[in-house]
């Protein structure tokens, strides 16, 4: 610990590496004569899962840049850096040996990202007889309490009714009469665009926050730290900063929502960022409030700057499912992490770690991956959690393999889109049908095919495309539960069309393919 602790801490709170916010609920009374704040870098949250340098790299740069604009209110912060000799390694050890160090009166802590972190944390104080106090986090609009009692007696919950919901409560695109902004609740069919064959029409590469020396350190850290760990540092372009992030926020609705809308789902060859936000990261560290984010592009909407369709399918993915898989993590954790509804057990493929694969958009969208800890909504869903599907990759390795990847990812936001709408594992929470889809669906949305040595429309042969093999593989391997699924009916009744020698080939390709 940097520092060692002079006089008895009234309350100390403990910040986590996504609760960068000095104005958070946690230090509403917070009294700089009197309590401390404690944070810890540890080995082992950058470990449990493969993580992305990247991913370390964020995360530590802006502990950092946080524990020096705390410090320079006058807050005393007790500091483990992950270098320090004594450093164990492990965030409950870390925190037991703080305990006994500063011996606070009580311990104030906002709600973690994860029900692993909340656990450990509560494990440790009751161990240690210590008093505390857990404060729900703020920069939600909503807490697990509102979620649960919105899914209180219905039989199925759905994005779309919760949202509508919360619009209500909060006035967000509404007008006075209480009705949403356009007539329409949702313009989703006016979001699903793609290129056309010249491609996507400016040049959207956006701000990059360049290292400052902080950064720099931190940047070598990893490197040193963490060799082997998957992605790159070269093009580390991620806010660390309250600043940089309202740069990037301003940024987005000026230059690329108007156009969100209709790109949203959108995909092209080394067109990695698009008309996309790259908020993510600067959201869940809580550099940004979602509040902020829905005023601005509501306010972009108001100005003429930005047409209702994108400004509404932005504030969707804000007000609406962000704050829906926040309600289902924490309504149906821990037992949700070991659902696997379809039985599917089968190893994630090595290329995942490397991108090193002839299928084109995997290769895209992985090495992308790789290269800046990002891909977008489509690609994660519709590239790589599409193939895992169609593959029966078990679903906890696809779920660690998601949240080492993503600069972006905390279990709470990146299970319930893993488990429960990629690999529909969850069995209908999160979606009410898997999202599975031929090759057919990549060509139309992207031009990755193009420039792919297989052919989306053929399901078996030399040059057939490995997403429409598994396709129907997966229908002929699932049957049975997916025949129960009224929404999923047309689709499997699809395969009654299929005599038994070429189910027998598809078979058999797709089984050459699981032992890739
Ligand atoms: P944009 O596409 O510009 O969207 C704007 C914002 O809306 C995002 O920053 C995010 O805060 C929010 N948002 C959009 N879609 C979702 C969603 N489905 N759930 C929650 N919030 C959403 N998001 C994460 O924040 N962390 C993750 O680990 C994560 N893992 C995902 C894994 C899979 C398989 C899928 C299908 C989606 C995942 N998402 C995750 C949701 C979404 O893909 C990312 O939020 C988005 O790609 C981040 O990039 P962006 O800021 O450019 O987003
Ligand atoms: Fe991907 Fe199939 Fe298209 Fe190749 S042909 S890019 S594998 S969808």
């Amino acid at each position: 610990m940097s520092a060692v602790a002079t006089k008895k801490v009234r309350n100390l709170v403990l910040v986590f590496g996504d609760q960068l916010d000095p104005d958070a609920g946690v230090f509403k009374d917070f009294d700089p004569k009197k309590d401390a704040v404690w944070m810890a870098e540890v080995d082992h949250e950058s470990t449990y899962v493969w993580s992305h340098k990247q991913r370390i790299a964020l995360f530590l740069s802006a502990m950092r840049h946080f524990r020096d604009e705390l410090s320079a209110r006058g807050i005393k912060v007790h500091y483990r850096e992950l270098g320090d000799k004594a450093n164990s390694g492990k965030l409950s050890t870390e925190l037991e040996h703080a305990l006994e160090t500063l011996k606070p009166e009580k311990v104030h802590f906002t709600r973690p990202g994860e029900w692993r972190i909340l656990r450990g944390c509560e494990k440790v104080l009751q161990t240690t007889d210590t008093s505390y106090q857990l404060f729900e986090d703020t920069h939600f609009f909503t807490a697990p309490a509102d979620f649960d009692e919105h899914a209180e007696g219905r039989k199925s919950l759905r994005m779309e009714f919760f949202y509508r919901e919360l619009r209500k409560k909060t006035g967000i695109l509404m007008d006075e009469d209480g009705k949403p902004v356009g007539g329409e609740w949702n313009f989703d069919k006016e979001n699903r665009g793609s290129f056309g064959k010249g491609g996507p029409p400016v040049e959207t590469a956006g701000p990059v926050s360049e290292p400052d020396e902080i950064t720099a350190e931190v940047l070598r850290l990893v490197e040193d730290h963490f060799p082997k760990h998957p992605g790159s540092l070269k093009h580390f372009r991620w806010p660390v900063t309250r600043r940089a992030a309202l740069h990037a926020l301003n940024d987005f609705v000026k230059h690329r929502l108007p156009d969100f809308g209709t790109y949203q789902d959108a995909m092209w060859t080394d067109a990695p960022w698009l008309y996309h936000a790259w908020l993510g990261s600067s959201l869940n560290l809580k550099l940004l409030n979602p509040r902020e984010v829905v005023s601005a592009a509501e306010a972009a909407y108001h100005e003429g700057h930005a047409p209702l369709p994108a400004v509404e399918g932005f504030i969707r993915q804000i007000l609406g499912w962000r704050e829906y898989v926040r309600g289902v993590y924490w309504k149906f954790m821990p037992d949700y992490l070991e659902r696997n509804s379809l039985g599917a057990d089968a190893a994630l493929p090595d290329f995942y770690w490397t991108g090193d694969t002839e299928y084109a958009c995997l290769k895209q969208t992985i090495g992308q991956t790789l290269e800046y800890g990002y891909a977008h909504h489509i690609q994660r869903l519709m590239v790589t959690g599409l193939y895992a599907l169609l593959l029966g990759v078990n679903p906890k390795a696809v779920h660690e393999w998601y949240l080492a990847v993503y600069v972006d990812a905390v279990e709470w936001v990146e299970l319930p889109n893993v488990l429960g709408m990629s690999q529909y594992a969850d069995g209908g929470v999160m979606a009410s049908k898997p999202y599975a889809a031929t090759g057919k669906y990549i060509q139309r949305m992207s031009n990755y095919c193009a420039k792919c040595p297989k052919n989306p429309a053929k399901r078996t042969g030399e040059d057939a495309c490995p997403f429409t093999t598994l396709y129907w593989d997966f229908l002929l391997r699932n049957e049975k539960p997916l025949r129960r699924n009224q929404r999923m009916s047309l689709q499997v009744r699809n395969i009654d069309r299929i005599d038994e020698a070429e189910r027998s080939e598809i078979r058999a390709a797709a089984a050459k393919l699981k032992g890739a």
